[in-house]
């Protein structure tokens, strides 16, 4: 059986910002590192072939031409065992012109050491006229001698024969009054400067991880400092229960990240503070709606039960007992629509529907209701208007709409039912000469159970609830419904939806 392995957890936000931050530190500090190597490696080899030049500059300064003959004359002080050619060389007649090593202007990392400096002087035939016994044993290539026989410098890295030392050379051409007398090189090992780079080296290993140990630390303080309000956003946040949800978490002046959090999380509080209370408004007036028609049942049977009654007696008594079952049924199945609405599972068709006709459909139904209460219904431009919508749904809308009218205008008023259409929507007015609304009623007759007429709208059976289906159905075909009103002198409701184009 294969083992599973243990789930590593992930990094915590401070810990990952540490880890970056070290990352990036470690690539901008080798970076640094490889730079800063290099451009001194450079400089260091430029100086010490500078020197090289100088070096032999000086050489060569200290060789004449006797009767075509090359003398070497020491004035640098570090050409040891000058051989048969130089004998004739009076050390009395140097003249002055003995170059101490304090006093030269070679840069202070080419060492003074005679061992590791390597001269070789050849006259124009390519004969050696001196050379320091070291230099015997470098490997030199031809083109040290010719390239500069035919008056081209040559520098190069040679190494020394049976050994891995590597040793700069450079080589020039020996000039006396304009006439090419013969080669000078010049020779320095490159032990000192390897050593130079090595340190260096060591000393940048050593440095680049105590850096980024202390960085790490560092910015594992700072990402910890940095959390500090979000960590005391979080224990606000904990503590503001669903019952203290009017209590707000403290906004930091500074404009920054921890305040747009801060705001957001307020509204975020607010908009559930508001839900919630919604949520127990509709909870307690939906109770208190069930409630009545239930009591009203019960007491009636109960009348109905202690007082023996005749037949005529006892089939008001339920026919009341149905109607108000009936209101009872008409109540559970607006909120349960509501319910669904809340819960995003209420479905809706989605079909070309001849909106007119639906309109015209609702006026003819209604009809003998507008009679019986004395009412004109009319219905006055009606084009035909084409949408895309739940057919059901729609006619509930217009239902609502026009029950209304009927119900809040009084006998012998009018109710004008009528559909128009622009290049994009179609209009539902239904406008009534009834009692309307006032303003500040006006602006909730769409929320749940809102009444502006209690008395009236419980005498004809309302709930409260008709408007806010009927808004929810208008949003959901993406159309939005509206009021205009004034007391006593009726209303006119509004509904626009998009329009379905051939
Ligand atoms: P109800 O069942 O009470 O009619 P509605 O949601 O349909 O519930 O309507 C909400 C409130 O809006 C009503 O109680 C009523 O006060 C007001 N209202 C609706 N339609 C009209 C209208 N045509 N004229 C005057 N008031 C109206």
């Amino acid at each position: 059986m294969r083992k599973r392995l243990p789930k590593i957890p992930p990094l915590g936000i401070r810990m990952q910002l540490t880890c970056w931050y070290t990352l990036v530190s470690a690539v901008l500090l080798l970076l640094i590192g490889i730079v800063f190597y290099t451009t001194f490696q450079q400089s260091l080899a430029a100086s010490f072939d500078m020197a090289l030049q100088q070096r032999a500059q000086q050489v060569a300064e200290g060789i004449t031409n006797h009767e075509g003959k090359l003398i070497v004359d020491d004035i640098v002080d570090e050409l040891p065992e000058l051989d048969a050619t130089s004998a004739i060389i009076d050390s009395a007649s140097n003249d002055g012109r003995h170059t101490t090593p304090e006093h030269s202007d070679t840069p202070s990392h080419f060492p003074h050491d005679r061992e590791s400096v390597f001269v070789r002087v050849l006259d124009i035939n390519g004969h050696v006229v001196y050379n320091t016994p070291n230099f015997t044993n470098l490997s030199v290539p031809a083109d040290s001698v010719t390239l500069p026989l035919q008056y081209h410098p040559w520098h190069g890295t040679v190494s020394m024969s049976g050994g891995d030392e590597l040793v700069r050379l450079y080589s020039t051409m020996l000039i006396e009054k304009g006439t090419l007398m013969g080669v000078v090189q010049i020779g320095q090992s490159l032990e000192r400067l390897h050593a130079s780079l090595e340190h260096i080296m060591f000393a940048l290993f050593l440095l680049i991880p105590f850096i980024l140990t202390i960085s790490a630390f560092v910015s594992y303080w700072l990402a910890g400092r940095a959390f500090v309000p979000i960590h005391y956003l979080a224990r606000t946040a904990r503590e503001i229960g669903a019952k203290d949800l009017h209590q707000r978490v403290v906004v930091p002046p500074a404009n920054d990240e921890v305040r747009d959090l801060s705001l957001i999380f307020n509204e975020m509080i607010g908009r559930l503070e508001r839900a919630f209370s919604q949520q127990r408004r509709f909870v307690a007036d939906a109770s208190h709606e069930l409630r009545t028609p239930v009591a009203v049942i019960r007491s009636m049977t109960e009348v109905a039960l202690s007082q023996p009654s005749n037949t005529e007696g006892y089939e008001t008594v339920l026919r009341e007992v149905n109607s108000e079952a009936e209101r009872l049924g008409q109540l559970i199945n607006d909120l349960l629509a509501l319910a669904r609405v809340d819960e995003g599972q209420a479905q809706l068709d989605s079909e070309p529907v001849r909106f007119d006709l639906l309109a015209i459909d609702v006026v003819e139904s209604l009809e003998p209701l507008a009679q019986e209460r004395q009412i004109e219904l009319k219905t006055q431009t009606l084009q035909p208007a084409t949408i895309i919508g739940d057919a059901a749904r729609l006619i509930q809308v217009i239902m609502s709409l026009v029950d209304n009218a009927l119900i809040y205008t009084n006998a012998g008023g009018s109710v004008t039912v009528s559909v128009e259409t622009c290049a994009s929507h179609v209009h539902l007015s239904v406008k009534d000469t009834g009692i309307g609304i006032a303003q500040k009623d006006s602006e909730h007759i769409f929320e749940r159970f809102y009444r502006a007429d209690p008395a009236r709208s419980k005498a004809s059976g309302g709930s409260g609830l008709g408007l806010a289906i009927v808004d929810w159905v208008v949003r959901a075909h993406r159309g939005i419904v509206s009021v205009e009103s004034q007391p006593g002198q009726g209303s006119t409701f509004m509904v626009t939806l998009p329009r379905s184009l051939p």
